[in-house]
């Protein structure tokens, strides 16, 4: 497995593979690996014959207030576990290459990006919608594996490359979790063992929802509602959002009579968690 720091011999390499006729599959990842990643990672090898991992924490997407410094970092540990999946080559490029001091060019998916994450955090989709421009161009891949546990991302960077006529596929992949349910994220390294046990409350609140709409429940305000209150129940939790959104466009839902997107953010102590369920009416 090659480890490549340079934006410009990543293009080289990726020259070279097309030229070769390889078919190159990306997984964008602000690396800190865990078995969501990893899986994103073995789900590319499937796809395609050269696989590249970008390890990368994008300052761009990161609010003034967020976690940009404290973002868990281990690169020698991330290429380990990369050349242990089969992985061909690890991207990791810093900063001052992806982002000069002269730089002054963003992409914006403008509808998709308003809502959830996008309308808690201020420009989190411009700043993933512009990294993940510059990670093609750079890496020139077939196709990028992006986690469902980021939807909205999934659906923004879709829209892009759609928008953009980019020749790259989008192939989402299923969220991996902890056996107790807890959806596999970089930032559970943030929480205490007692905000661990409370972490799992995510998960139990789409179980709860998925089980409520079964029984004959619709109307989401009544189930947003619910919902706040079960999480409320759990020690250490804040809730940023509970929406019930259409999964193609993110239109609000009032009554699910259609599969429907419940996403959550919530704060477990100083961790901002995110998960996402389909459900069925
Ligand atoms: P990140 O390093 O958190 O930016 O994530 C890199 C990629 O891995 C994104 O496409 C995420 O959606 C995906 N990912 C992160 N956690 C999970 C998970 N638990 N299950 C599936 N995909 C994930």
């Amino acid at each position: 497995m090659r480890l490549i720091k340079e934006v410009s011999q990543m293009k080289i390499w990726s020259e070279n593979a097309r030229k070769n006729g390889v078919r190159i599959a990306l997984v964008p990842t602000m690396g800190y690996f865990h078995e969501g990643h990893l899986a994103l990672m073995r789900k590319a090898k499937t796809l395609a014959n050269k696989v590249v991992v970008s390890i990368f924490v994008n300052p761009i997407q990161f609010g003034p207030q967020e976690d940009l410094k404290e973002y868990p970092r281990d690169l020698e540990r991330d290429a380990s576990l990369a050349q242990e999946v089969g992985v061909d080559v690890v991207f990791a490029p810093n900063a001052k290459d992806m982002y000069p001091q002269v730089y002054q060019t963003y992409v914006e998916v403008t509808e998709l990006s308003k809502p959830l994450c996008g309308a808690k955090r201020p420009g989190h989709f411009k700043g993933v919608a512009t990294v993940c421009l510059k990670l093609f161009n750079i890496v020139k891949p077939h196709l990028a594996v992006f986690g469902l546990k980021d939807y909205q991302q999934f659906l923004v960077v879709k829209r892009m490359v759609a928008d953009l006529n980019l020749d790259v596929e989008i192939v989402g992949h299923p969220i991996v979790r902890e056996k107790d349910g807890l959806a596999m994220s970089s930032r559970n390294i943030y929480l205490s063992p007692e905000e661990r046990k409370s972490a799992v409350c995510l998960y139990k609140a789409l179980c709860l929802a998925k089980e409520k709409v079964k029984k004959g429940l619709k109307d989401t305000n009544i189930l947003q509602k619910e919902l706040e209150e079960f999480i409320l129940s759990h020690p250490y939790t804040k809730v940023d959002y509970i929406e019930f959104r259409d999964p193609e466009h993110l239109i609000e839902v009032r009554e699910i009579t259609e599969p429907t997107l419940l996403a959550l953010a919530v704060f477990i102590g100083k961790a901002r968690l995110i998960d996402n369920m389909i459900i069925e009416p």
